[in-house]
């Protein structure tokens, strides 16, 4: 039997998600490698851009910086000083995230000993050897931003494309 709660939760959900998912969505990939000095965020988003890219995120990243500019968990609309920058060369374990026009992507660094530290990427990730990195972009879907009153940041909002398309 479902209670009173159960229901109003089965009733509740799907108005609560139907911006924020979409799919399914053929999904095509391409790779790329970084060189020294080249600076990952930045070569992303021209990739994105010469790709014309609508729906595309990092699939996987691996690779070696020697600076890097991150913001960390306590940081929000009001407390914006948790942001650290490092300056040494650091292992690229993992980089992760959505990758149109305002990207969200969070990075893992191991250093020379191997402890990591991570956290919301915001830039300075220069990379030190190289940076190999797998781009996925779903075909069927187009990732855009819109504040969020209760987030306070710009959450991500997904459309079918075909929905953009007759509307121009
Ligand atoms: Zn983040």
């Amino acid at each position: 039997m479902i209670s009173a709660l159960c229901l109003g939760l089965l009733l509740f959900i799907p108005v609560c998600n139907s911006f924020v998912q979409g799919g399914p969505s053929p999904l095509s990939v391409y790779a790329l490698r970084l060189g020294p000095g080249e600076e990952i965020l930045t070569s992303l988003f021209k990739f994105v851009k010469e790709k014309r890219l609508k729906a595309p995120f990092v699939i996987t990243c691996v690779g070696s910086v020697t600076k890097a500019t991150l913001r960390l968990a306590n940081c929000d609309a009001l407390n914006t000083n948790e942001i650290i920058h490092l300056r040494e060369r650091l292992e690229i374990v993992s980089l992760v995230g959505t990758l149109n026009e305002e990207a969200h992507l969070h990075v893992s660094l191991a250093d020379k000993i191997g402890k990591t530290i991570g956290g919301h990427a915001l830039g300075d990730l220069e990379v030190f050897t190289t940076a190999e990195i797998v781009i996925g972009e779903l075909s069927n879907l187009e990732f855009t931003r819109e504040m969020d009153e209760h987030t306070g940041f710009p959450e991500l909002v997904i459309s079918p494309r075909s929905q953009n398309v007759t509307g121009v």
